[in-house]
């Protein structure tokens, strides 16, 4: 495909390392030179509706006014200082804030500036939690199959072990326990029994509460969470919900936490926390964990901080996005979009090659048979006018919430038109 860029394109192409991409083989990269809405201009002036609103963090679609005069003034004032030492009034709103609207009674905010890197302050907050009350046994963690919680080492050892990678880092990646989701009777005795035998060397448990994003898409129900808490709170284990990817009403409700009617210990959240616009994460610990921290003893500090930690202008750009969704109708509009891509992908179950379709809040997924060509159905997407990006055998759609319907039509479209093609 060509695409006519300015010289910085050709320039800068044979530079750069692109994620989770086998280079040689793969399609050049779409030159963007503009975002606006749901639309991603580029270079050539074509214009593409974002079916996946930038792995699902622009909720507000991009460049929303209200948080880039937010952004601005927060630049003119004070872009970044270190939070070592100092403070700034956008993070500790911005705590303030995560701790009540985060259901649970969280009380404390560790800010980071990746999902990986809140996960792993949160499995680090775990171990040390023992450490810090003498239990020198408990280090490691129970995942699940199908999880996504990350790309370093720490986090990619808690993911699916195919996904994960485990096989081929293998001796390198931190050993951990994987589980099946105990989704129905029968795993729910294995895990209860998986759970009992390794319990004494356990930290905690970490899942992605209602749906598992990257690893798959897949979902699962309230009833399964509360299993988990309940076997935690049995044997004495932490859980940790990693939000990264339902946080801030992409599953229907404004936490997935929420809706399961479970609390974790620690949470994370990052993604769509600053609505897209700036990089940040935050780890919440409930009262009971953070007071494991609270001693005499200065090796019972948690050691960590990021350089950019509390960045101000992230903090400023995520208290925009709560103000919007304070003042804007997010969750109705979340369930606007629920409804339109569950009868907008219907179509997709006739065909024979689609194994599954299924749609929880504004996620919309169609899950093929077989894999299929990637390159093959993103370069049908661009043609169709809509930037979608399939992995694995999972065709997806997370837009931002503020979509309009005939654009949730035309992706709908897209994806049934390009499905019913590949028979
Ligand atoms: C994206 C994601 C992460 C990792 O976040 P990064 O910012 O890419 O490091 C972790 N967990 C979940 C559930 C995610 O969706």
């Amino acid at each position: 495909m060509a695409h006519k860029a300015d010289a910085w394109f050709d320039t800068g192409l044979d530079h750069i390392w692109r994620p989770y991409c086998q280079m040689k083989l793969a399609d050049p990269p779409l030159p963007v030179v503009a975002t606006q809405g749901t639309r991603i201009k580029l270079a050539d002036g074509r214009e593409l509706i974002d079916g996946i609103a930038s792995w699902w963090t622009a909720c507000h679609g991009y460049n929303h006014p209200y948080i880039a005069a937010t952004v601005s003034e927060q630049l003119r004032v004070m872009p970044h200082v270190m939070f070592g030492d100092l403070v700034h009034e956008q993070a500790l709103r911005l705590a303030a804030r995560l701790c009540a609207i985060v259901p649970g009674g969280f009380e404390r905010a560790f800010f980071s500036d990746s999902g990986s890197v809140s996960v792993e302050v949160a499995m680090k907050m775990a171990v040390q939690f023992w450490l810090n009350k003498g239990v020198g046994t408990r280090r490691k963690f129970l995942a699940f199959k199908g999880a996504y919680h990350g790309d370093t080492f720490a986090t990619m050892a808690v993911c699916d072990p195919e996904e994960g990678m485990h096989s081929l880092f293998k001796g390198v990646l931190p050993q951990n326990i994987i589980a099946d989701l105990p989704r129905d009777v029968e795993t729910r005795g294995l895990f209860e029994a998986l759970v009992a035998r390794h319990a004494d060397e356990l930290a905690g448990i970490i899942v992605e509460p209602l749906v598992q994003g990257a690893g798959g898409m897949l979902f699962h129900e309230p009833a399964v969470l509360q299993h988990i808490r309940s076997l935690a709170d049995k044997h004495d284990l932490l859980v940790i919900f990693d939000e990264i990817f339902t946080g801030f009403g992409r599953t229907g409700t404004m936490f997935a936490t929420q809706a399961a009617e479970v609390t974790p210990d620690i949470i994370c959240l990052s993604k769509a926390l600053t609505g897209g616009t700036m990089p940040l994460a935050a780890t919440l610990a409930q009262k009971h964990v953070f007071d494991a921290f609270w001693s005499d003893d200065p090796a019972h500090a948690l050691m960590h901080g990021p350089t950019f930690m509390a960045n101000a202008l992230a903090c400023a750009a995520a208290n925009a996005s709560l103000d919007l969704f304070e003042s804007e109708p997010r969750l109705a509009q979340v369930a606007a979009i629920e409804a339109a891509l569950t009868e907008g992908l219907a179509p997709c179950r006739e065909f024979g090659h689609v194994s599954d379709v299924r749609v929880k809040g504004a996620i919309g997924v169609v899950e093929l048979a077989n894999p299929f060509d990637l390159d093959a159905l993103k370069r049908r997407f661009v043609e169709l006018g809509v930037f979608v990006r399939p992995f694995g055998r999972i065709i997806y759609l997370t837009p931002a919430f503020t979509i309009e319907q005939e654009e949730l039509q035309q992706l709908s479209y897209a994806v049934v038109k390009t499905v019913s093609k590949m028979e």
